[in-house]
């Protein structure tokens, strides 16, 4: 009998060991299923039953509808059958890990290397220094990078920092921080700005070949040029572009030397004013900010546009492959224009299609002004603050850079744009997490239940695998105390036929621990109205319970108070910004919901002495390992991580995501 019980071991729980107990039974263990709709732990049997019973009141209230309906419209159709409901199918979760090299195996990615399949591959990644990267650089990352490691290759990051309006210290460092945490080493960093004085002789010499002029037209004017609203009437060139070479190059030192405020005068290029393509009507290439560059210092008052720097530098560097997203697709025409002006070495611009998620409030509606409010207000904790969309607010919040990858993956690389729904992204993370963290029991808000007569199990050691299905991850010990933690919620003052958990006269399977327990009676504060501690037997007479719920040791056995917080959507609406009195008025008073008095078990220390979490997947190569490295899954409440506010002494977790899709879009 119990041979055939060890065999059927199963998912959901783990086989228990009684170390030291003289004479203690061993309780099979029940193979238990997750009860999605209760989120109780319930033997495969018990689930089969509530399934069917459900099927059959849905069937029943469908028909009682039905007949209603035919009631009521007087038309009875007797003797038609109807259909029973059947429970919904249960998604299958894949098991086996994305290989993240398939996008570069197949489809768009593999095509473009065909066009020019070059040993070394080198590609760069550009990011402008003025903003923390969002999950679409994830996807810019994960292309660039990865396809020059598939095929052998390597990857310059390379701060496009010609704008030194917008350009602050802390985005470089961030972003260099993000690409190593994603797994990514750059081959070199370089800075657009390590070569104004290369891009400054090239402009003269652009000039000199009767390709460009000193432009004085104001923003009105130009616009006209290009053919006015709706680019309605004729195009035609300014006077300007009918300088001698001389005079345009007299203005461009002129520009150099500070003769020009902003806007006076900027360099143009002389392309096809006549060509359909927008990107051919005679672009910036030079324009004067008068601001000091955080790295070329009082040097330049004169800047290069992008239009301008981001071609001729990926020669400089002979990307072979020049991998951007779609909205540049135009932009291709004068990257090989410029090049095939100025420079011998030729790389090749492709265009992918961007990644972005729908979020209630899209990232890019708030202005950077309107989230510097919110972090100087100290409204959010931080640029990190796992209500963001940014990548290292996603980082502390706990999601595995692996996790992102995969998605990436998942979706594949093609030429059309994706808006993918938040839910989407956060199955992935489940799937990932379910694969590679290990189970703790947690309970969010603590109730004591004593349980008499069982003091000879005080101490009395369980042994506890981390993952059912992973027995590499390995076990930890916890020890059983008299006094147990259960959540508020597994227990009701009022038992009804159809409450599965603890109630007075019922009784409740704890997962691992020796004995079901039956709740006798409970104290309660008669202010507060709360339950303040729960009085229980242990069921010794060998029935299985009906459901299991998760608990924790009391502190004395090891466990350890913590913080537990919860995020939701910072904002009420989907428009912040028209709500009355200022999107401020607009916040959520639910996006962070605080648990201060929550307790984890003491398996917690050895998961955090082994983080980071996943282990196969190895964050420490992935780059560091901080505190949201040490993940895992609360048996039957979410996945956690730890936040950077822990210390020695207090631990912060913050919820990764739970452990099934939310109904509520977050
Ligand atoms: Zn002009």
């Amino acid at each position: 009998m119990a041979d055939t019980m060890a065999d059927t071991i199963a998912d959901s729980t783990a086989k228990l060991e009684i170390n030291d107990a003289p004479g203690a039974p061993a309780p099979a263990p029940p193979k238990l299923q997750l009860d999605e709709e209760t989120g109780e732990w319930v033997s495969k049997g018990e689930l089969k039953k509530r399934l069917a019973k459900r099927a059959k009141k849905a069937s029943k209230d469908k028909n009682k509808e039905a007949s209603n309906n035919n009631n009521n419209n007087n038309n009875n159709t007797a003797g038609e059958t109807k259909k029973p409901a059947t429970p919904p199918k249960k998604e299958k979760v894949e098991d086996a890990p994305i290989d993240t090299d398939s996008m570069f195996k197949q489809g768009f990615l593999n095509e473009v290397y065909k066009e020019r399949p070059v040993k070394p591959v080198i590609t760069r990644f550009p990011p402008e220094p003025n903003g923390h990267l969002h999950i679409g650089h994830a996807k810019a990352i994960a292309i660039n990078f990865g396809f020059a490691r598939y095929h052998g290759g390597y990857t310059f990051l390379r701060f496009d920092d010609t704008n030194p309006e917008a350009e602050e210290e802390i985005y470089f460092t961030s972003i260099e921080d993000t690409v190593r945490w994603l797994g990514f080493e750059p081959y070199k960093i370089t800075y657009s700005s390590d070569h104004f004085d290369t891009l400054y002789e090239l402009a003269e010499k652009l000039i000199g070949l009767g390709k460009a002029y000193v432009c004085h037209c104001t923003d009105e004017e130009i616009k006209l040029q290009r053919g006015g609203d709706k680019g309605a009437s004729p195009r035609f060139r300014c006077e300007h572009a009918n300088q001698s070479v001389e005079e345009n190059l007299g203005k461009f030192r002129g520009m150099r030397d500070g003769q020009y405020k902003p806007r006076e005068a900027f360099l143009r290029m002389k392309q096809n004013i006549n060509d359909p393509n927008p990107q051919n009507w005679d672009l910036a290439a030079y324009r004067v900010l008068n601001k000091p560059h955080h790295r070329t210092g009082d040097k330049w008052i004169i800047y290069p546009t992008y239009d301008f720097t981001h071609c001729l530098c990926d020669s400089f560097e002979e990307i072979t492959h020049s991998l951007c997203t779609v909205e540049f697709f135009l932009s291709r025409t004068s990257y090989e224009w410029l090049n095939q002006q100025l420079v011998e070495y030729q790389p090749m611009q492709r265009e992918y299609g961007r990644l972005s998620i729908e979020a209630k409030v899209p990232w890019s509606m708030l202005s950077k002004r309107k989230l510097k409010e919110l972090v100087d207000k100290k409204i959010v904790r931080g640029w990190n603050d796992p209500r963001l969309q940014t990548l290292i607010a996603l980082r502390r919040r706990g999601i595995p850079p692996g996790a992102i990858l995969e998605f990436v993956n998942e979706l594949g690389v093609t030429t059309t744009n994706s808006i993918i729904q938040m839910s989407r992204f956060e199955q992935t993370i489940r799937r990932y997490l379910e694969r590679t963290v290990p189970r703790l029991m947690l309970v969010l808000d603590p109730v004591p239940v004593v349980v008499s007569e069982a003091e000879e199990f005080e101490g009395t050691e369980l042994t506890i695998p981390f993952s059912p299905k992973n027995p590499a991850m390995g076990d930890h010990k916890i020890k059983f105390s008299k006094t147990v933690y259960i959540d508020r919620s597994d227990f009701r003052e009022v038992d009804s036929k159809d409450y599965f958990r603890l109630a007075p006269g019922k009784t409740v399977g704890l997962l691992q621990a020796p004995f079901p327990i039956t709740a006798t009676s409970f104290t309660k504060d008669e202010t507060t109205g709360l339950v303040t501690e729960v009085q229980a037997v242990f069921d010794r007479s060998g029935k299985k319970p009906k459901t299991f719920i998760h608990w924790v040791p009391a502190e004395s056995a090891g466990s350890k108070k913590c913080e537990v917080r919860i995020y939701n959507s910072l904002f009420k609406s989907e428009n912040p910004a028209g709500a009355e009195g200022g999107f401020l008025n607009d916040l959520n008073p639910e996006s962070e919901i605080i648990y201060s008095n929550a307790m984890i078990e003491s398996g917690f220390d050895e998961v955090r002495k082994r983080a980071p979490w996943p282990e196969a997947a190895g964050e420490d190569k992935l780059g560091k390992g901080g505190p949201e490295s040490v993940r895992f899954q609360g048996m039957r409440v979410a996945y956690f991580a730890m936040d950077s506010d822990s210390t020695d002494d207090k631990i912060v977790l913050n919820r990764i995501v739970s452990l099934k899709e939310d109904k509520e879009k977050s």
